[in-house]
């Protein structure tokens, strides 16, 4: 112990005056909120967020196809996420997620740990550095091949970076030796980053090497109960999807590599999607391709529709599993008799990073992203007039719209954005704010001036524009919701 306190002494603490002097410092000031309440914490004033301060590296102006960035713009969620600053390529299938993808992602799990708790989910969050001893067990250490980011320790002992984890999960439960029957079922779920060493990345966020997945995994006492559990949580993608505004389908699919009896794969039909599924006409059927006999055109459940074919983005994936893994790792739970049963099993994937660029892809124009409501990096865009011009004099009703709101629509704490770059025409902040389609733009502009100002509202997902007195944009603002 002395040894140790002298190396450490010689290393670091050698430093220690002026560390206490710091340390004196900061404790001053500490004092002085403490006997001054109004300047601490008894009042929550959020600071206007105003746009020529939020960090969005292409400024807002036109970038076109910026040839030094590498990887190229090969879908329209891609450009428009890069052209608005809300993501920046490092290398091939991975991103920086700039500040407005963080905001809009935080609300997207907010919604999925709704969804996912509402069922009775428990939230985790696992290891994604994984020894490859686990992944051994299930054989998928082969079964993986190249799509396995491998690494070796300085010891030389073998681990992955996760893209799954069943085993991690199944092997945590295995160590339970309480579990009992009354506890079940059990639904563990973590949010985190996975990663895949994808043969080709691309589509931006869509395919990437290293993104963000919701895993859960499901433990029953029976066979029974496991398809109930499974019921449940498909119910709940559905749920989720509908909430977002999303039109998603429920196919049948293929277990592939995850093994099991029973899948299903929730897509978002879109042009550019890689899956290719088969929709009945008449009846709600519908597959992925892989799973129907080649070149069958009739509907397999009613027997009169047509196949017809269509593209798809895979968002979501269900897996029945039985006791594959459970078998394996021996996760075992006491039954009513206090015999150790093997327990049934289901895990479940949504692609959080690929949710948020698969509702870009399918609801954004050519020219400007539209978010599903909910998922809006800010809800609200504030534009002043352009300074010098004849409309200036009302310039001093932004703040204050931006301060009622702020005072008197909880929903809207921190979701208001004050476009104050002052120096440019209304016109060509409008296009920047419809590239970066906040749900809702509020323009000081001619009828501000009227004996009760009246302000324009582009409400950006539904096209429609108005005129509203301050009171009629409260009323219209206060129905937004946010999560
Ligand atoms: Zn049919």
């Amino acid at each position: 112990m002395e040894s140790i306190m002298h190396h450490a002494w010689q290393r670091g603490f050698r430093c220690l005056p002026r560390t206490s002097a710091l340390l004196s410092r900061s404790h001053s000031s500490c004092a002085e909120h403490a006997t001054n309440p109004a300047s601490a914490s008894s009042r929550h004033v959020t600071p206007t967020l105003l746009v020529s301060r939020l960090y969005q590296p292409s400024n807002l102006r036109d970038v076109g196809q910026d040839s030094r960035l590498p990887g190229e713009m090969t879908c329209k969620s891609q450009r428009l996420m890069q052209q608005a600053g809300l993501i920046h390529p490092s290398s091939p299938g991975c991103y920086y997620y700039l500040p407005a993808t963080v905001r809009s992602m935080e609300k997207l799990v907010r919604l999925i740990d709704q969804e996912m708790q509402g069922i009775g989910g428990q939230k985790l969050d696992m290891p994604s550095l994984c020894s490859a001893e686990l992944w051994k067990s299930s054989e998928r250490w082969d079964l993986m091949g190249k799509e396995l980011f491998r690494l070796k320790d300085r010891h030389g002992a073998d681990y992955c970076l996760g893209p799954t984890h069943e085993e991690a999960v199944t092997t945590l439960v295995a160590h339970q030796t309480t579990l009992s029957y009354r506890q079940l079922p059990l639904l563990l779920y973590q949010i985190t980053r996975k990663f895949r060493d994808e043969p080709k990345p691309r589509f931006g966020l869509l395919r990437g090497r290293e993104f963000y997945m919701k895993d859960m995994y499901s433990f029953d006492v029976n066979e029974e109960a496991a398809y109930q559990t499974y019921e449940s949580v498909c119910q709940a993608y559905t749920r989720l999807f509908s909430r977002l505004g999303l039109r998603c389908v429920q196919v049948q699919a293929d277990t592939g590599n995850i093994g099991g009896k029973l899948s299903h794969e929730f897509q978002l039909p879109a042009d550019i999607g890689e899956d290719r599924l088969l929709v009945c006409g008449s009846c709600s059927f519908s597959a992925n391709v892989e799973t129907v006999s080649a070149g069958r055109t009739d509907c397999p459940q009613c027997k009169t529709g047509t196949l017809v074919e269509s593209k798809g983005i895979e968002v979501g994936h269900t897996f029945y599993l039985g006791t594959k893994y459970s078998h394996i790792f021996n996760a075992t739970f006491s039954n009513a008799q206090n015999k150790p049963t093997i327990a049934e099993m289901g895990c479940y994937g949504l692609g959080v990073t690929r949710i948020l660029a698969a509702a870009i892809e399918v609801m954004s124009t050519e020219e400007g992203i539209r978010w599903p409501g909910l998922l809006a990096p800010y809800q609200v865009c504030v534009v002043p007039p352009k300074k010098g011009s004849k409309v200036d004099e009302a310039a001093g009703l932004a703040e204050e719209l931006v301060h009622t709101f702020g005072e008197t629509l909880p929903c809207l704490r921190g979701e208001v954005v004050l476009d104050d770059r002052t120096n440019m025409t209304i016109g060509k902040r409008l296009k920047d704010a419809s590239r970066l389609g906040y749900p809702y733009v509020v323009v000081i502009g001619q009828a501000a001036l009227e004996e009760i100002p009246r302000f324009e509202v582009i409400c950006q997902q539904t096209g429609e524009m108005m005129f509203l007195s301050k009171d009629g944009l409260v009323d219209l603002l206060g129905r937004v919701e946010t999560v």
